[in-house]
């Protein structure tokens, strides 16, 4: 049999085992029912799509958070911060997913990642592909998390995005050094503070020009420029991320 064949039938076996659920009600999928909504294969379901917010312009130019006014180029939060990142781009306002990303996360809904991949295709495919990256650069969880939860959901998520656009996935490139404690409540000062040493390098170096940062949240940038400080140790790097959701105070 063929590599072809062989990565088609597991990919059929996979489906048997793990079939797709719309990570917003989980249920399984209906492929048919989710045409409906247009070309997407599968993605959320159609009944869930029209709960969830995705964003869409006037974004941030920086963080792509949703703007409300046109004219402005930046969120409140972009307007006072350097990043270290060049840009990044979100699908999903933060509250209206927050049941499916929790699953996700913490509900060991690891299948997940195989749906959030699709939408990414659909909604960002444009964004990914004049981005051009070498490789997409997962955030780290700490081993001890890792080990509790079965999996990081952010690496999760690079190998299904990576899959779709056959880019090389290197979560081995930055670790999480220390477990920090979670961001949630912390100020924007705070959580940089508190992650200052969190990440580092570590093994599988490779010389790369272009990454994408792949998370579940993107709250104030401060995860995301902290991996970016940790990758521009490597040399000049152009660094961008996505991030599924995105919001203010969470
Ligand atoms: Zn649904
Ligand atoms: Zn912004």
């Amino acid at each position: 049999m063929s590599l072809k064949r062989i990565k088609k039938a597991a990919g059929i076996l996979g489906n048997l085992l793990f079939p797709m659920k719309c990570p917003v009600c989980d249920n399984i999928l209906n492929d048919q029912i989710s045409m409906l909504r247009g070309r997407v294969p599968v993605g959320i379901c159609y009944k869930c799509a029209k709960t969830v917010h995705y964003i869409v312009p006037p974004r941030c130019f920086k963080c792509g958070k949703q703007l409300q006014d046109g004219a402005e180029e930046y969120c409140t939060d972009c307007r006072d911060a350097e990043h270290v990142f060049i840009m990044g781009r979100a699908l999903y306002e933060y509250h209206s997913i927050k049941g499916a990303l929790f699953r996700f996360k913490y509900g060991g809904r690891r299948e997940y990642s195989k749906v959030f991949a699709k939408e990414v295709v659909f909604y960002l495919g444009d964004f990914v592909r004049r981005v051009q990256p070498d490789g997409l650069i997962p955030v780290p969880i700490h081993t001890l998390r890792c080990l509790k939860r079965g999996y990081n959901q952010a690496g999760e998520l690079a190998k299904a995005i990576g899959r779709e656009f056959d880019i090389p996935v290197y979560d081995k490139l930055v670790v999480r050094k220390i477990n920090t404690k979670p961001l949630k409540n912390m100020s924007p000062v705070e959580r940089q503070n508190s992650l200052k040493k969190a990440f580092i390098l570590g093994e599988n170096v490779v010389k790369l020009s272009t990454v994408i940062i792949i998370d579940d949240i993107y709250t104030t940038g401060a995860t995301i420029d902290a991996v970016a400080k940790v990758l521009l140790t490597l040399g000049p790097m152009k660094i961008y991320f996505v991030t599924l959701a995105i919001g203010e105070g969470i």
